[in-house]
């Protein structure tokens, strides 16, 4: 049995320094099939032993054991965690899980939250946040972001409801997300990855001692204030079902128009093209071949070329 029967709670481990300091929670598994961010925090909780200069680090290795008992991202009663937050007592697995997740979080001074495509996507490696309106916080998030040294940062509409990113936006601490890659195997690189952009921004807050080989990474970073940008399910859905044959490959600059891939349907010989709806970076695409009308197929970063960005919604 891999999860514990409980699926309202989740195990950590807590590293603790003797200097007093800043205190993270890094949270794995939000999403039950997604495994480098479990596998990660693993091994930073063993890193970690003894090499915390000040304050305190709590890992969560798997957030949702319900849907990580089935493989899922979302849990036994079908909602999706990362929308559910802040949850509520005494509600269903994921309500209560919310619930707890989000007392947890209110409690620390920064977070983050790592994810992946899961067995959905394959997803450029990027960090987000929200645009918090305080620029203190926005700030911290920013540096986070790019200690965190990922090819992609992206800065999103703060309105967002339901993450983890939304609790600790409301409660006024500096927080990021992670997406890296997908598949259905596991990325050794994702892992390591993970794990070292971990300890650069736990070195970056004076926590750790600095990493070595950290050359800056980032090539993208936009921030975008148009509602609804970080949500990633609902992105160029597909028009038609069939088997999708993407044209492109992830990383790669379109310009609107361009062919993104074609809709075979095996039973009708029918061929519908996807083009690019704007101009920009395919940063997110569809791992599964075979697709019902209106699945996301991917996604487009609004972002042309290497550099910072700033979309200011009208
Ligand atoms: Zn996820």
């Amino acid at each position: 049995m891999l999860a514990k029967a409980n699926h309202t709670h989740f195990d950590s481990f807590v590293a603790k320094a003797s200097f007093a300091g800043p205190h993270v929670l890094i949270i794995a598994g939000v999403h039950g099939d997604e495994v480098e961010p479990m596998l990660a925090a693993i091994r930073l909780s063993k890193t970690l032993e003894g090499s915390l200069k000040k304050g305190r680090v709590t890992i969560v290795p798997v957030a949702n054991q319900s849907a990580f008992a089935r493989n899922s991202r979302v849990g036994e009663d079908n909602l999706d965690l990362a929308r559910t937050l802040p949850g509520k007592k005494g509600g269903s697995v994921t309500e209560e899980l919310a619930y707890t997740l989000s007392r947890v979080i209110e409690k620390v001074d920064f977070l983050l939250d790592l994810h992946t495509g899961g067995g959905l996507f394959d997803i450029l490696p990027l960090t987000g946040y929200l645009l918090h309106p305080d620029e203190t916080i926005l700030k911290q998030q920013q540096q986070m972001a790019e200690a965190f040294n990922l090819p992609v940062i992206w800065g999103t509409d703060s309105q967002v409801q339901g993450r983890t990113l939304s609790v600790a936006r409301d409660f006024r601490i500096p927080a990021i997300y992670a997406e890296c890659r997908g598949g259905l195997s596991v990325n050794k690189q994702t892992v390591r990855r993970y794990e070292k952009g971990c300890l650069r921004v736990l070195a970056a807050l004076g926590m750790t001692a600095p990493i070595s080989g950290s050359a800056n990474k980032v090539d993208y970073w936009l921030e975008d204030n148009n509602p609804g940008q970080g949500h990633l399910q609902v992105k160029l859905p597909s028009p038609a079902c069939g088997i999708f044959l993407p044209a492109v490959s992830l990383g790669r600059q379109v310009t609107k128009g361009k062919l993104l891939g074609q809709i075979v349907n095996p039973l009708t010989q029918i061929k519908t093209s996807v083009r690019a709806p704007e101009d920009g970076l395919v940063f997110m695409l569809r791992i599964p071949a075979i697709v019902q009308e209106g699945d996301s197929l991917g996604g487009i970063l609004p972002i042309t070329q290497k550099g910072k960005k700033r979309i200011h919604a009208s």
